[in-house]
């Protein structure tokens, strides 16, 4: 009888998750955790990150923190290199950090732009560039980008976030074309809206009352709710993981059935 450890085969992996002190990253990390893998978060607060860190020691699993801005070219390249010389390997990597700004090109002020697209897009690249050389030294892995539904529909009021989310869509599929031969699978899941702190300060930018953007924003999809962080996680998981197999270049839409 096969169980699901097995089926999953994480455990004793090094998995990172950027943006991993919060919401859908940390959800993840703790999933990851508790299937035994080695969970590195990356994140720019510290506090957040080590507190998280302790979280998923004192359920049993391993894990770390590391201090990473992935907008930061130097940090991706240092935090590569000590995972590395710590670990000696790198299996999985959720390139998860994101930000958004609820602003049109009018109101958005070119700094804004540059932060979006700097953070949710640019930083994809940046640390695949450090971490795809240690996974194809070692013969492969598996890379899991955050897109979002915005990425394929758009929205409204988030033109920076809806062009990184895009590219980000295709810099996955451009992934998955240049390292399958290595045996890196690259996909991307795209979740819809989804109870974390970014979501709701989302309510807070457009100066709506947090409770009724909430409920706004669990509308109009069949499954009527938001998402949680672990909804998200567990398609993440499912792509990290030796489930997913035969799976590269692919977007995981996770969203309740908001895409109608
Ligand atoms: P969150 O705000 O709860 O967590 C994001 C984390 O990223 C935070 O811990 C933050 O400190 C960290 N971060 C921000 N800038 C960073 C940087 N430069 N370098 C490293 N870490 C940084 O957000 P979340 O909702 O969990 O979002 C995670 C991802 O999911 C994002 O890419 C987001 O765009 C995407 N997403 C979220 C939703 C949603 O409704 N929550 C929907 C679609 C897509």
């Amino acid at each position: 009888m096969l169980n699901t450890h097995d089926l999953l085969n994480v455990a004793g992996k090094i998995a990172v998750v950027t943006g991993g002190a919060s919401g859908i990253g940390l959800a993840t990390a703790e999933l990851l955790a508790s299937f035994g893998a080695y969970a590195i978060l990356l994140d720019i607060n510290e506090a957040q990150g080590e507190s998280a860190v302790a979280g998923i020691k004192q359920q049993g699993g391993q894990a770390s923190f590391y201090r990473c801005d992935v907008s930061s070219s130097a940090d991706c390249q240092r935090v590569a290199a000590d995972i590395d010389a710590a670990h000696g390997r790198i299996d999985i990597l959720f390139n998860n950090a994101g930000i958004i700004r609820r602003k049109t090109v009018v109101e958005l002020e070119e700094r804004d732009w540059d932060l979006v697209i700097d953070v949710s897009l640019k930083g994809v690249y940046l640390l695949s560039k450090y971490i795809v050389p240690i996974m194809e030294r070692q013969g492969g892995g598996s890379i899991i980008n955050s897109g979002s539904g915005w990425g394929l529909k758009g929205g409204d009021r988030a033109a920076a976030y809806c062009a990184a989310k895009a590219g980000v869509v295709n810099l996955t599929r451009a992934m998955a074309i240049d390292h399958g031969a290595a045996n890196i699978r690259v996909n991307c899941v795209s979740p819809g809206d989804t109870d974390t702190p970014l979501l709701r300060d989302e309510a807070k930018q457009l100066q709506r009352n947090e409770a009724e953007f909430l409920v706004a924003s669990a509308g109009g999809r069949p499954l009527e709710r938001l998402g949680t962080p672990r909804d998200i996680a567990n398609a993440v998981l499912f792509l990290a993981s030796d489930m997913s197999s035969w799976v590269t270049g692919s977007v995981l839409v996770v969203d309740g059935g908001g895409i109608a």
